[in-house]
């Protein structure tokens, strides 16, 4: 078994765990992004959103709660990052399903803010049609006056 989270789960590989239940794990992550960041693991070896099932993936964002209010009392910090990231291009770097839980303080120099994209009005309405489940679309945007003028030429 090459999986060091699947490691950690079953003792093979030592870890700071804090907190442990049937199903799931929560260890000091070895690299902090600040003291307490913590990772939520479910001891079922899944790769990530795609691969868990919904009551399993329930019961670990229990566990996310859990040490988020343990975090908040202990650190005194009420300001803390929930994260998890799925596939290379997300950051996902061990392929066993994890949450980062981490805590923030004034001035700790951590930068986890999105960077914002410029999307026009149709595409808004082509993904939000395109993802749309269960929701009443709105109507088509207007032309804008640009696709107008180059209609007329
Ligand atoms: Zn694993």
């Amino acid at each position: 078994m090459e999986c060091i989270f699947c490691k950690i789960v079953d003792n093979t590989l030592p870890s700071r765990k804090i907190y442990e239940d049937d199903d799931n794990v929560a260890i000091l992550d070895i690299n902090p992004a600040s003291p307490g960041h913590v990772l939520v693991i479910p001891k079922k070896h899944k790769m990530d959103i795609f691969d868990i099932e919904g009551l399993d993936l329930r019961r670990t964002i229990e566990v996310v709660k859990l040490i988020a209010e343990k975090l908040k009392k202990e650190l005194n910090t009420p300001n803390m990052n929930i994260i998890q990231n799925n596939g290379r291009i997300a950051g996902q770097i061990v392929d066993h399903l994890h949450i980062h839980v981490v805590p923030r303080f004034p001035n700790d120099n951590i930068d986890f803010r999105i960077p914002r994209y410029e999307m026009g009005q149709d595409q808004f309405y082509e993904i939000q049609k395109k993802l749309n489940i269960n929701s009443k679309l709105p109507d088509p945007p207007t032309p804008s006056p640009k696709t107008e003028t180059e209609e007329k030429k």
